[in-house]
């Protein structure tokens, strides 16, 4: 069976990474989200093994040891990490796969997998971006005040992915997501190999 595509989508905390990941998914058929494995506290509302599968400091730091990880990287104080079994399983099976990871794992996947697709996501303005994290109304006053000084940091390595997404309008950002799937599975090597039959029909002599 082909294998399906790898998406990185990176972006700073509270541009609507999660929200158009998750309405990607739903719109198309085929496209899973990597559930990352991590150390920070869980928000209200979130449930693990759903948003995260949230470990402990040791539980994760054996995982390392073990090289069950595909990446992982330190983000605000907390271990973030993509496992590899889980990745390459869904891979396999044809699905393309979204990795919502920062920017040092984001490095990490492309040596691995050159052929990677990486979004990064870009909030309107500054603005709006601190307006979005205190809206959420998931964090505390540091836990914001924290992530908005680590957004500069993250948003100066936009210029490492393949394609840039300004999350304005939600729908229209959605959908120029939507466009970027679309457009990849469109690709020559991909019809090709999973129309083989057809091609051989259409070709063969009369
Ligand atoms: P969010 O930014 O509001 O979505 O907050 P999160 O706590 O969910 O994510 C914090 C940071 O960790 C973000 O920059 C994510 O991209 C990053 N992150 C989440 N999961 C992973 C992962 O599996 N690997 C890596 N490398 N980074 C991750
Ligand atoms: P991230 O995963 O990047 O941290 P979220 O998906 O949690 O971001 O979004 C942060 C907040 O901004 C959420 O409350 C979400 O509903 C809101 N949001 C996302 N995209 C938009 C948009 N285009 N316009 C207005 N609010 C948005
Ligand atoms: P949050 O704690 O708000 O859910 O996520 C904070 C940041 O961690 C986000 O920017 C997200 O992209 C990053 N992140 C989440 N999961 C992973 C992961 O598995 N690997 C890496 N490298 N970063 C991650």
């Amino acid at each position: 069976m082909p294998q399906g595509t790898l998406f990185i989508v990176s972006a700073p905390s509270g541009a609507g990474k999660t929200s158009l990941v998750r309405e990607l998914v739903e719109s198309l058929d085929g496209i899973q989200v990597s559930v990352s494995h991590t150390t920070r506290e869980r928000r209200e509302g979130e449930v693990d093994g759903v948003n995260y599968h949230f470990v402990d400091v040791p539980t994760f730091e054996a995982m390392i040891e073990h090289g069950d990880f595909f990446e992982y990287a330190r983000v605000f104080d907390n271990y973030y990490g993509t496992s590899r079994h889980a990745v390459e399983a869904m891979l396999a099976a044809g699905q393309d796969v979204i990795l919502e990871i920062d920017w040092q794992g984001a490095r990490q996947v492309r040596q691995q997998l050159p052929d990677a697709v990486s979004v990064f996501i870009l909030p309107p303005s500054r603005e709006e971006l601190e307006h979005r994290l205190a809206s959420r109304g998931t964090d505390e006053h540091a836990v914001i005040a924290r992530r908005m000084r680590d957004a500069v940091d993250e948003m100066f390595h936009h210029d490492e992915y393949d394609y840039l997404v300004i999350n304005d309008d939600f729908t229209t950002a959605l959908r120029e997501l939507q466009s970027l799937v679309i457009a990849r599975r469109l690709t020559r090597e991909r019809v090709s190999e999973h129309h083989a039959p057809l091609l051989t029909a259409l070709l063969s002599g009369s």
